[in-house]
């Protein structure tokens, strides 16, 4: 699903947020990338999610070498085929859910009654079916998360990106999001967390450690390799 050779990322007054990354994440994996504020988890995200480009290296995306392809087919990969779910839940206010869901798929030509009824069904898959109308304001940080989850979901994404998607949630909504994307790999979807919790890095199948910009450590099922 996603190759990283070599890839570096270097940003203005000579910060090396990347130093080198080797990664490769296959189709059906759950993935959490772990380290500590600052060693490059974000511009990691950025690689793997075409957001931005490497200063050097290759990053193959779903079969699409990222420096090959224009910032037009860049993000017409991203809407095609990438769901992204950040910290900060980005639902927009005074929307009633579905349509904040719904809304995912405005660019995919849908129209919107398909919208509407696709955007129910994701949100009955992160467990609120019964929450349509209700605005962003009105749900718990577990329940807005699960919206985003659907709303980056609903178009079907081969990959989900997540950054740090439990930060602002208790530990038991965490666990609920975390529930969340454990049955959407189990459905299929290719899913990459990054997190400094290590706790919750550790009850996913695979972990990748980051720091200084490289990949320090990987471990599979709790097992060091
Ligand atoms: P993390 O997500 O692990 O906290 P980041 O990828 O956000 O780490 O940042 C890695 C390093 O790159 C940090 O030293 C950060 O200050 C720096 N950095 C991140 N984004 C930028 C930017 N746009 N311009 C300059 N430096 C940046």
């Amino acid at each position: 699903m996603i190759e990283l050779t070599d890839v570096t990322k270097v940003y203005p007054g000579d910060v090396h947020a990347l130093a080198g990354v080797n990664l490769t994440i296959r189709a059906g994996d759950l993935v959490a990338v772990v380290g500590p504020s600052g060693s490059g988890k974000s511009t990691m995200l950025h690689m793997l999610g075409t957001l931005d480009r490497p200063t050097s290296g290759r990053v193959v995306v779903d079969g699409h070498d990222v420096s090959r392809l224009s910032d037009r087919q860049l993000s017409a990969l991203r809407a095609s085929r990438i769901g992204f779910v950040f910290q900060q839940f980005h639902l927009a206010a005074g929307v009633p859910v579905l349509d904040n869901v719904a809304d995912g798929l405005l660019y995919a030509g849908v129209p919107m009654k398909e919208r509407r009824r696709r955007a129910a069904a994701a949100l009955q898959r992160v467990g609120l079916g019964h929450r349509l109308d209700h605005e962003p304001h009105e749900l718990s940080g577990g329940e807005k998360q699960r919206v985003a989850i659907a709303r980056a979901v609903v178009g079907g994404p081969a990959l989900l990106l997540a950054d740090e998607p439990t930060g602002n949630l208790d530990s038991a909504s965490g666990q609920g999001v975390m529930a969340v994307l454990r049955e959407l790999r189990s459905a299929g979807t290719t899913v990459v967390v990054i997190t400094h919790d290590r706790e919750l890095a550790a009850g996913l199948d695979r972990q990748v450690h980051v720091r200084d910009g490289k990949v320090v450590a990987e471990q599979a099922a709790g097992v060091a390799r």
